[in-house]
This record gives C-alpha cells, structure tokens and sequence, in this order.
C-alpha cells in the first residue's frame, strides 16, 4: 500500500470508530470500547513495542510494551489497529524502532502516524508555529508544542514532520538525538508523554477479557474462583480486591 492509501485508511477508520478525521484522540479510551479487543500493557523488554494476535469472531489481544513512553504506547496502540483491521497475518510481532520495519510493519508504522496525526491538520498546525518565526521553520519548541497537541512521542512525530518535509532529514537528526521532557516542562506541558508508568502500574488487562470473564460469572458459567482467578491472570487484583487508593468521586 502506498503512503496515499494508508492515509484513507486511517481516516476511515477514525470516521468508523466514531471520531472525527483531525481532532487529538483518546486512542486509549477508545481501544477499551472495541467489542471483542482485549488490550493488555505489559513491559516487553528492549526489542518488542507491542503485538497483535488474532483468534475466531473478530476476537484480538493487543500487547503494548508499557516499558516504553505514553507518546510511544499510543504511537504503538495505533500500529496495532493496523494489523487489526487491515493485516491477514494472525500474529504480528512489532519491533521497537519507528520507521525501521519493511513491508507490513513500515505499512503500519505510516498508518499509525496519519491515525494520530491526520496530515491537514499537521500542516494547520505546522504552520502556526512556523509563521511565528522570522526564519519561518520549526523550532524544538514548535516540535514540543505539536507532539503534545496530538499526544504523541517525540521520535514519531520528528520522523512524521521529516518524511512530510516540514524540517529537513539534518534537522530531524538532530532532533531525535534530544531529549525533551525538561524542556516541555518548562513550557508548561506534562511530561508523562515521555515516561513510561511507575513498574507497578505496567501490567494490566483491559477491554473485552475483563468484561467476559464478568459475563461468564454472571451467567453463573464460572465460579466465583474461577473469575478471580482470570483477573489474577489478567494482572487485575484491583478488581478482585478492591482498590486501596480511595473510593470513587461522583464529581
Ligand atoms: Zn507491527
């Protein structure tokens, strides 16, 4: 597929999940509420950034490497939507760095980028910054203030402003080698798009594991044992036991 396709395909496919093709999205919130999807974080070490596994009945397991930055597990999450709806491959396992796969995985690499950063909406904001600046270019700042707009990392979006020529291949070079999180921070902007969650907070079950194995207890298919034992599994003690942070504010 070529890099005009895989751009259909993603507004397409914000268009079908109920989004709009340019806003900033919640592709978290939203990959929670995809019938029959299962998302599980868990930290995968130095060579994986996720995988998709497909079984029957549209069923799938996204894996995302949760060792890795936010920025980087949205960029991730999104490559997997890739091989979720567009892959016929049934188990693909995605390697760490962007941009550096062949076939599928650059497929899905592009896909992700104009899935989190519909292109018209790049240039709007593109320009924005840049007709600020006497020389008219992107500065480091203007790079923060766009991958925090989208909420994503900065390698995915230096590599995306690179390949859509809004910097130059030196610039992004050079740009991929900074780190940026006490920068952003001084502007103002949270940096947990650049860190990964605390290790206690990197394995977890969400989507449609959790929700059938509460059906099966429900319709009185498994035992109580039993259900507890598949959120154990799931890395869910908060559902078995209870949450020790505070109950919840109807706010
Ligand atoms: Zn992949």
């Amino acid at each position: 597929m070529d890099k005009a396709e895989l751009m259909t395909l993603a507004i397409q496919l914000r268009k079908d999940l109920g989004e709009d093709s340019s806003s900033p999205i919640d592709i978290f919130a939203i990959a929670k509420g995809i019938e029959g999807l299962s998302i599980v974080y868990y930290p995968m070490g130095d060579n994986l950034s996720g995988m998709c596994v497909k079984g029957s009945d549209n069923n799938c397991v996204i894996g995302i490497n949760s060792g890795m930055s936010l920025g980087r597990q949205r960029f991730s999450l999104a490559h997997e939507f890739y091989h979720k709806y567009y892959d016929k491959t049934m188990v693909s396992l995605c390697g760490k760095k962007i941009g550096s796969g062949k076939g599928k995985e650059k497929e899905a690499d592009l896909f992700a980028s104009f899935f989190l950063m519909p292109n018209d909406e790049l240039i709007k904001k593109t320009h924005a910054c840049s007709v600020k600046n006497p020389r008219g270019n992107l500065t480091l700042s203007d790079i923060i203030r766009i991958e925090q707009f989208f909420l994503v990392s900065h390698k995915a979006t230096v590599i995306r402003l690179a390949e859509n020529r809004l910097i130059t291949q030196s610039e992004a070079d050079q740009y991929l080698q900074m780190s940026v999180r006490t920068l952003a921070e001084s502007m103002g902007y949270d940096g947990d798009l650049y860190r990964a969650l605390p290790p206690e907070k990197q394995y977890r079950t969400y989507g449609s594991y959790v929700e059938t194995a509460d059906r099966l207890l429900k319709l009185n298919l498994i035992s109580e044992g039993k259900y507890e034992s598949l959120l154990l599994d799931a890395f869910r003690p908060d559902l078995v036991y209870g949450e020790t942070d505070g109950g919840d504010l109807i706010d």
